[in-house]
C-alpha cells in the first residue's frame, strides 16, 4: 500500500521515506527503532555527565532572558538544584519559552547535557511537572533512524497508522515457534515498536532476529541444494605457464596459500562444479589466490571474471592482473568493466565479453547488468563478498553456464558461524600472513596528541612513505559531532608542509573522480589521504604506513581492524594511531584492544566481552551481515537455533501444514546490503 494513503504524508513526506528506505505502509512495520529513550530518575547536578541526555529537577532563579545572536534567538534560564547547584539551560529559536516558563518554577527538565567552557548546559530541555515526569518514567519511546527532513514524530505517526491498516504475515510455523518459544508475528513486530518494558522489548527482539536468521538460512539451503547437484561442465585443468607464474611473482605463497590453492585446483578439476569461501584476515593474500584461478580458466580457453564492491578495488585488480599478463608474457586479453565508463567503452567491453576475446573480466555490479553477455564464463570470484548479497552472488553465476564460484571474505568469525552464515560453501582459511610483515604499531591517544601524529606523518612523507587519515563524516553538520574530511583536509594542507599534498575522497564523490583521487594516491601523487570509510575495503597501497583513525570510537572494531588492514602491507614499518574523539574512558578501554592485537578474530570476541551479550545497540560486530535487528556474534545462540530450525524442517521431524509451507518460502532473502 502507498505511504500517500495515510494522514499526513503527500509526495514531499514520501519522497523523505522513500530516502530512509521506506516505500509502502507494509514496510513502515519493518521500520525498526534504533533504540528506545527512557525516562530515568532525575539526577542532581553534580552527578550530571556530559554528552548524554538525563532530567534534573529544580527552579528556574531568573526571570528567563533572549538574546540574538546573528540570526539565532537564543533563550536561557538559569536553574538550580535542591543542594543549589546551578546550571543554564538553553532553547534555539524558541522566544516564546519565555511566556511558558517564569522564575521560581519547579521543574524537571530533561534534554542533552554538553559541556562548555567548563560548565555544563542542557540543551533544548522538554519541561515536566513531577506528576508528569513520574507517569513518563519506565516508558519506553521508540527512537528511529533518520534522515534529513525526516523526524521522530513524523515515523511515529506513520508507524501508529499503519498498524492500523495492515499487519504482518506469520512466517514461522507453529512448531517451531513452539519449540524455539518464540512469540507470534504480530505481537512481536507491535511490541518492538512500543514495549512496555524491557522484558517486552527482549521476547519481541528474540522472535524478529530469530525470523531474520530463519529466512536467511532458508535462502541460504535452498541455493545448495540447487548446487549439490551440478556436474562440472568446466574442467580446468592446470596449464603448463602456471609454475612460471607463481616462481615469477616477486614474492613465495605462503602455506596457507599454498594450501586454498591446493583445494580450488583440485575442485575445478573435479566432476563437481566449485563453491567456496576463501576466509583470510585482511593482508592475508586472497588476491593473489583469485587471480591464480582466473588466469587458469582463462588459460583453459575460458573466461572467469571478478567482482570487486568498489570501482577503486575493481580497477586495483584489473591494473594487478594486467602486471602478471604482462610479466609472463601471457596472451591474454583482461577488460574492466565499472559503473563511471562512458556509454562507448562499455560498449566496447560488452563487446570484448561477448565474443570470447576477453578472458578475464573486472568489474563491479556493472558485471551482472542485463547487457552483459559472457562468451564462456567458467568461474566467477566476489571479492569483499560481505558487501554483496546472496542474490547478487546467484546472479553473476547465472550468467554463465554453471560456472564455478569462489568468494572472499575477512570477516573474522568462528568456524561454527561461518558454517550456518556460509551454509552453501565449503570453506577455505588463509590463516597465516606473508612472512617479513612487521607488526602494526599502534596508539589509541587524545585529540591533544594532533601536532605530534602531524610531526610523525610528515617525517614519515620525507622518508618517501604515505597516510591515510580517517573522518567520520564528509563535511560540517550541526547534527552529527566528529570530525569531517572536508574541512579536515583543508586544516591538514594548512599545518604541513606545502611541498606535500593533501587530498581528501568520500563516499559522496562521483565514481570517476574518486578513482582519479584512489589512483592519484596509489602514484604517490598524493602522500596524505583524507577519507571516510571508502577506503575501507580491501585497496591496497603498499607504499601508506600510517593510518589516523579520528572520532576512533564511533567505529566498530571490526571495521577499523579492517583500516588497519590498508597499512602494513609492504616492507616498511607501518603504524596507526587512533585518535578518541570523546577523551571517555570506556571508549578508550575498547580502543585499546585494537593496541593488543593484530589478529582479527582475537578483537571481534574481545569485543563482545567487553559489552556483553545485552547490549543490542552498540556499535555492531560484523557489519558484515546486516541484518536489521540480529547481529551473528551477540546472537550466536539464536543462530544455530534458527540453523537446527531448517534442519527440523527439511529433515521433516516437524509438523507444517501446507499453508505454513507455503508462508516459509514466500518471502524473499531480506538481507539488507550496503
Ligand atoms: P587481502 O587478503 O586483504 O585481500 P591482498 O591480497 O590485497 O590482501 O594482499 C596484500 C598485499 O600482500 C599485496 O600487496 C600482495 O601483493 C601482498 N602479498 C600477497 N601474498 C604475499 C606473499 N605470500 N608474500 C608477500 N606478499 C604477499
Ligand atoms: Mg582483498
Amino acid at each position: 500500500m502507498q505511504l500517500k494513503e495515510l494522514n499526513g504524508i503527500g509526495e514531499k513526506t514520501e519522497k523523505i521515506f522513500q530516502r530512509a528506505g521506506v516505500n509502502t505502509v507494509e514496510d513502515l512495520l519493518s521500520y525498526y527503532p534504533r533504540y528506545y529513550d527512557t525516562f530515568e530518575e532525575p539526577v542532581l547536578v553534580q552527578n550530571l555527565e556530559a554528552d548524554r541526555t538525563q532530567a534534573v529537577k529544580g527552579t528556574i532563579v531568573r526571570e528567563i532572558s533572549v538574546r540574538r545572536v546573528r540570526n539565532l534567538q537564543i533563550v536561557d534560564a538559569y536553574i538550580r538544584d535542591e543542594e543549589g547547584n546551578g546550571i543554564k539551560a538553553t532553547w534555539f529559536n524558541a522566544p516564546y519559552i519565555k511566556n511558558t516558563l517564569h522564575q521560581g518554577d519547579v521543574l524537571i527538565f530533561r534534554g542533552f547535557v554538553h559541556e562548555n567552557k567548563g560548565s555544563y548546559v542542557i540543551d533544548q530541555p522538554k519541561t515536566f511537572s513531577f506528576v508528569q515526569y513520574q507517569k513518563k518514567m519506565g516508558e519506553m519511546q521508540p527512537v528511529y533512524p533518520l534522515v534529513s527532513g525526516l523526524t521522530n514524530n513524523m515515523v511515529l505517526k506513520a508507524v501508529k497508522q499503519a498498524f492500523q491498516i495492515v499487519s504482518k504475515n506469520e512466517n514461522i510455523p507453529l512448531a517451531i515457534r513452539e519449540r524455539f518459544g518464540l512469540q507470534n508475528a504480530e505481537d512481536s513486530i507491535h511490541n518492538i515498536h512500543f514495549p512496555k518494558n524491557q522484558k517486552d522489548f527482549m521476547i519481541a527482539r528474540k522472535r524478529l532476529v530469530f525470523e531474520e536468521f530463519f529466512q536467511f538460512i532458508l535462502t541460504l539451503r535452498a541455493l545448495k541444494e540447487k548446487n549439490e547437484i551440478i556436474h562440472n561442465k568446466h574442467i580446468l585443468n592446470e596449464p603448463k605457464e602456471l609454475e612460471h607464474i607463481i616462481d615469477n611473482l616477486g614474492f613465495q605463497l605462503t602455506n596457507a596459500q599454498m594450501k586454498t590453492w591446493q583445494e580450488i585446483k583440485h575442485d575445478i578439476s573435479s566432476d563437481k562444479v566449485m563453491n567456496r569461501l576463501i576466509q583470510g584476515d585482511v593482508g592475508s593474500g586472497k588476491t593473489i589466490v583469485a587471480v591464480l584461478a582466473l588466469l587458469t580458466a582463462a588459460l583453459n580457453k575460458e573466461q572467469g571474471a571478478m567482482m570487486a564492491p568498489t570501482e577503486v578495488l575493481a580497477r586495483q585488480h584489473f591494473e594487478d592482473i594486467k602486471d602478471i599478463i604482462r610479466k609472463n608474457n601471457l596472451e591474454l586479453t583482461p577488460v574492466v568493466l565499472v559503473g563511471s565508463m562512458t556509454a562507448k567503452e562499455k560498449r566496447g567491453a560488452y563487446q570484448l565479453i561477448e565474443s570470447g576475446e576477453a578472458d578475464i573480466i573486472i568489474g563491479t555490479h556493472a558485471l551482472i547488468q542485463d547487457k552483459v553477455n559472457y562468451h564462456k564464463l567458467a568461474l566467477v570470484v566476489t571479492d569483499e563478498q560481505h558487501r554483496f548479497g546472496v542474490k547478487q552472488r546467484e546472479t553473476i553465476s547465472e550468467k554463465g553456464d554453471s560456472p564455478h564460484t569462489m568468494v572472499m571474505s575477512a570477516t573474522p568469525i568462528p568456524r561454527t558461524l561461518a558454517i550456518i552464515m556460509y551454509g552453501d560453501l565449503d570453506i577455505s582459511i588463509i590463516d597465516e600472513l606473508p612472512a617479513g610483515r612487521k607488526p602494526i604499531a599502534n596508539c589509541v591517544v587524545g585529540t591533544d596528541y594532533r601536532p605530534n601524529a602531524y610531526n610523525f606523518i610528515e617525517k614519515q612523507v620525507q622518508e618517501g612513505r604515505q597516510a591515510y587519515i580517517i573522518c567520520p563524516t564528509v563535511e560540517y553538520s550541526e547534527a552529527v559531532e566528529g570530525e569531517n574530511v572536508i574541512e579536515y583536509a583543508k586544516k591538514l594542507q594548512a599545518v604541513l608542509s606545502p611541498s606535500i599534498h593533501v587530498d581528501f575522497l568520500h563516499g559522496r564523490m562521483k565514481a570517476a573522480e574518486k578513482n582519479e583521487k584512489m589512483e592519484a594516491f596509489a602514484e604517490n601523487k598524493i602522500q596524505v589521504l583524507v577519507s571516510t570509510t571508502v577506503v575501507e575495503v580491501g585497496v591496497n597501497v603498499p607504499n601508506a604506513t600510517v593510518m589516523m583513525v579520528e572520532n576512533a570510537e564511533r567505529f566498530g572494531l571490526a571495521q577499523l581492524h579492517q583500516l588497519r588492514g590498508r597499512v602494513g602491507r609492504g616492507g616498511n614499518q607501518s603504524y596507526c594511531i587512533f585518535i578518541n574523539g570523546t577523551g571517555k574512558k570506556d571508549a578508550s578501554e575498547r580502543l585499546e584492544i585494537l593496541n593488543r592485537s593484530n589478529d582479527g578474530f582475537f578483537i571481534a570476541s574481545e569485543d563482545l566481552k567487553l559489552r556483553g551479550p545485552g547490549d543490542f545497540f552498540g556499535v555492531r560486530q560484523s557489519g558484515d551481515f546486516e541484518f536489521r535487528l540480529g547481529d551473528i556474534m551477540n546472537d550466536a545462540d539464536v543462530l544455530k537455533n534458527a540453523a537446527h530450525a531448517v534442519d527440523l524442517i527439511e529433515n521433516n521431524e516437524v509438523y507444517i501444514s501446507e499453508e505454513e509451507r507455503r508462508e516459509l518460502y514466500k518471502n524473499e532473502n531480506k538481507m539488507i546490503n550496503i
